[in-house]
């Protein structure tokens, strides 16, 4: 037992840095060489064809199908030439990763050879055989069938030797499941509301666009530890483990010199995530010890989607190459900070970001003013689903754990431009009117003085800050796809704009003049979306209390949190945005509920089998040292002698055996409370059954597990500990 332990402690110690290959091109001559980007458009696309596609991503132009051999032609032209043989459609099913069933380019000639081929027809459209992708009950096994669509607006591009095709994933019968077929939706959704409002301000503009900027945080650790921890293998996290003496106290990690051997796994990430045409641009060490982060330029939200899930699958295949094991779980070990996925949220037209305070201009001052305002109403009605679309087993251990945002939505916009809104709040009907005229436009509109918005004032403890150009959403889980927030954020936009058009409309239409419409519903939501705004310190227990007294949801428990996407007002709103059904929307929640209850199951199974295999095997083996030597001591000693010296070591063979019948005990309970939770037919009810009865049982047991770490011989411990996990690099 000792010997194992210190092997694979010691490998981890001899571990050099990789050396990685650096291109000789510059960053920007290898950028997105494996990329069917415009450029390669361009060049392998007849300029017909070009004109037509590009037409489709710019422009939302409907897809014309005749274009799809030609298109696919030049596809399999270029990638043939990249040494490419194989193609495939790349989803993103409801589970976290991605989806992609590779086929071969190799097709009979007929004439009993082989040929290359890759149809428009394969390009646009395959039916992967995919009854098991999690669906909620839409497909039944005899309409098992599932299509997967091309996405012309996020380019295809090259992994070793394959040709990915971004796509949809929808059921034989329209509904969606994927991420991707939604996330399209809600992004046309806001993009025409917002084009409607933003014809307030300038007639001209055709297009809005969302960006996402996301920032994904992880750890690395060290693979011969991982593999010895039972528990990362199979949950992604550490289900037992003392604190280590020192840990995250000093702040010395946060910003701090990125060790050797993470620098070159970083180094080969970025150089292989540019070449796929991800922006990367920023890395830093994070605040917990091997927690790291890193950050691309934003890009149009879809797009940023797709890179967001195609670098996690980068991170996880290049740390093998450094020896290193990628943690993308929001809480791998207790005690210390987890990770999220900020996800930098803006909106953009052909003329620039309108979540941008101009400065002096008042046409734009007010536009801007416009999406502030409306966003928080849309954050303030849809509260408790946007906590929903970021909810999962995994992110509930991040979430109100003081470290990141609590379990409760509310907006930070920091002193600037909370002035500006009581301003334009306290102003009067009279006020407003004396605006209306040119006059008061070039008088600056009172109120709204000259915006100098700047980023500096922070607040770490908000879920959704402005930070002077975007908001962040801070609450987005590690691990998860972004299009779960992506989703319920656009379209609650879209559908808030929507109805600030209606409402303002209605104004005009009863004679009041353009401006002083647009101020008079401005003044109206700043009033009503009040609650969500909130500056403060978002980890205080006085924060609960207050969120509460302000009707915001307050909920912890993750299963029922989903709920909120079956609340009438969420059935209505993706409903009228054209983005989901309710019956889309009830299939969701039951993988939702399903996945909740099947990763806590997993997580119970490991800590029992760690329990029985590890620590009660190792624990009793000390104990038993233990006993050994109090018996010596009697042969070696006078009783009463020995007796007092065989005190501390008597202690500790009770405190083992009190804390392993615990432990025992307790696991046999939850077998049985798994039992019970197992019968129940219906999801929901499941998954609150593990929520209530089985979570709170794993942690007990970790309790006194942590405990024996404690005392028991340090080489005897079979699983490696924080201070192993956390400080080798
Ligand atoms: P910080 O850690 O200070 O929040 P980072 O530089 O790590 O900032 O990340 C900020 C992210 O926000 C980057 O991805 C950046 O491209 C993105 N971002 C900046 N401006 C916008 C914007 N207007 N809309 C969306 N994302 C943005
Ligand atoms: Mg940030």
């Amino acid at each position: 037992m000792s010997k194992l332990r210190f092997r694979v402690v010691e490998t981890a110690f001899k571990k050099k840095p990789v050396e990685v290959a650096v291109p000789a091109e510059r960053p920007s001559e290898y950028f997105a060489k494996y990329v069917f980007n415009k450029e390669k458009m361009f060049r392998y696309l007849p300029s017909k064809v070009y004109a037509k596609l590009t037409d489709v991503i710019d422009n939302g132009a409907p897809l014309d199908r005749s274009i799809a051999d030609e298109v696919a032609a030049g596809m399999k032209k270029w990638a043939t030439e990249m040494g490419v043989t194989h193609y495939t459609h790349w989803f993103h099913p409801l589970t976290e990763g991605t989806a992609e069933k590779h086929d071969a380019f190799v097709e009979h000639d007929g004439k009993g050879g082989m040929m290359e081929e890759f149809t428009g027809k394969l390009l646009v459209q395959q039916e992967p055989d995919a009854s098991s992708f999690p669906n909620g009950g839409i497909r039944n096994t005899f309409e098992a069938r599932g299509y997967s669509a091309w996405d012309p607006s996020s380019p295809a591009f090259i992994v070793d030797d394959t040709l990915c095709i971004p796509t949809i994933f929808i059921a034989y019968t329209g509904e969606s499941l994927d991420y991707k077929a939604p996330l399209l939706k809600a992004l046309r959704a806001v993009d025409k509301a917002a084009v409607d409002v933003c014809r307030y301000f300038n007639p001209e503009v055709k297009k809005v666009v969302a960006y996402l900027g996301w920032e994904q945080e992880y750890f690395l650790v060290d693979e011969g530890l991982y593999a010895a921890r039972p528990d990362l293998l199979m949950t992604g996290r550490t289900l037992t483990g003392h604190d280590s003496a020192k840990n995250q106290q000093l702040e010395d990690h946060y910003f701090g010199a990125i060790p050797p051997r993470v620098a070159a796994f970083m180094k080969e990430l970025e150089i292989e995530a540019l070449k796929l045409g991800i922006p990367v641009k920023t890395r830093h060490n994070e605040v917990a010890p091997n927690q790291f982060e890193l950050a691309p330029i934003f890009e149009e939200c879809n797009l940023a989607v797709d890179h967001n899930m195609l670098i996690m699958s980068l991170m996880r295949k290049i740390a093998r190459n450094h020896g290193f094991r990628v943690l993308l779980h929001e809480k791998p070990f207790k005690g210390i900070n987890g990770s999220g996925k900020h996800n930098n949220w803006s909106l953009g037209t052909d003329t620039g970001v309108l979540l941008h305070a101009p400065g002096k201009l008042p046409e734009e001052n007010l536009r801007f003013i416009t999406f502030i305002v409306n966003t928080l109403m849309a954050v303030y009605r849809h509260n408790g689903l946007l906590k929903a679309s970021i909810s999962s087993a995994t992110n509930a251990h991040r979430l109100g754990a003081n470290e990141a945002p609590p379990a409760i939505i509310s907006s930070f916009l920091g002193k600037q431009l909370s002035q500006v809104l009581e301003h334009i709040e306290e102003s009067t009907k009279d006020d407003l009117i004396s605006l209306s005229g040119k006059q008061g436009m070039k008088l600056d509109i009172p109120q709204i003085p000259e915006l100098m918005i700047d980023n500096t004032d922070r607040n770490r403890t908000s879920p959704f800050a402005f930070t002077g150009n975007r908001f962040e959403f801070r609450a987005v889980g590690s691990e998860a796809n972004c299009a779960s927030a992506m989703i319920a954020l656009n379209s609650a936009l879209a559908e808030q704009l929507t109805e600030f058009k209606q409402d303002v409309d209605a104004l005009i239409e009863k004679g009041e003049p353009k401006i002083s419409a647009i101020l008079d519903v401005i003044r109206q939501y700043i009033k009503i979306c009040k609650p969500i705004h909130f500056d403060g310190n978002g980890y205080s227990d006085e924060w609960k209390a207050e969120a509460a007294r302000r009707g915001l949801d307050c909920e912890t428990s993750v299963p029922v949190i989903f709920d909120n996407y079956l609340k009438p007002e969420s059935i209505e709103m993706f409903e009228t945005t054209g983005v989901m059904t309710q019956k889309e929307l009830e299939a969701r929640n039951e993988v939702k509920w399903e996945t909740y209850t099947k990763k806590i199951q997993i997580e119970a199974r490991v800590l029992g089998d760690l329990v029985m295999n590890h620590i009660i095997p190792v624990a009793t083996q000390y104990q038993t040292d233990l006993i050994d030597n109090v018996y010596k001591m009697k042969s070696l000693f006078p009783a009463e002698k020995a007796e007092k010296l065989s005190a501390k070591n008597l202690e500790l063979i009770e405190e083992i055996a009190d804390r392993t019948a615990f432990v025992k005990e307790h696991v046999d309970a939850m077998i049985e409370a798994r039992k019970v939770a197992n019968k129940i037919e219906c999801e929901r009810t499941k998954a609150i059954a593990y929520h209530d009865n089985i979570v709170p049982m794993m942690e007990e047991i970790r309790y006194h597990i942590d405990k024996l770490e404690l005392i028991v011989d340090n080489q005897m411990w079979t699983l490696p500990k924080y201070r192993e996990l956390l400080f080798i690099r």
